[in-house]
């Protein structure tokens, strides 16, 4: 069920705990700012979440609340796990749902980064 993005940041949700080691999680790559880590249901041959470490509902909430350093900090996270990951050279996708429409399932941001294959041109659905 896609989350409703104008509720206020639930602790409880699957990445709150992840972050808070409360639940596992496959660790690709950990900095101030933002922990990543393994898709649980992959859809690509790499398929790695990157979350940011404060709490943000959505790609929304952050963009319209982050400071300019969490921002900075986040992106250079999201670059620095796919040139860790090595796919700086063949190429990659980068993809955030957001609310309803975007089918967001999980109410804490997060950029998935998928890899290891060719994609096709464009994903509308
Ligand atoms: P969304 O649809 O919100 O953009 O994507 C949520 C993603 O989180 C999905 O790709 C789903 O497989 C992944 N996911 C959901 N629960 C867990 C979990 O407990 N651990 C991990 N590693 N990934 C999860």
């Amino acid at each position: 069920m896609p989350i409703d993005p104008k509720l206020p940041y639930d602790d409880n949700n699957i990445f709150a705990k992840i972050l808070r080691g409360e639940l596992p999680c496959q660790k690709v790559y950990e900095d101030e700012h933002a922990l990543a880590f393994n898709d649980i249901r992959p859809q690509a041959p790499i398929h790695v979440l990157v979350i940011p470490k404060a709490a943000y509902v959505s790609w929304d909430d952050f963009t319209a609340k982050a400071s300019d350093a969490e921002i900075a900090g986040f992106m250079r996270a999201v670059g620095n796990v796919t040139r860790q990951l090595e796919l700086d050279g063949p190429g990659y996708r980068l993809m955030v749902n957001m609310g309803g429409a975007g089918h967001q399932e999980v109410p804490h941001l997060h950029v998935h980064i998928f890899g290891g294959r060719q994609f096709f041109q464009m994903i509308a659905d």
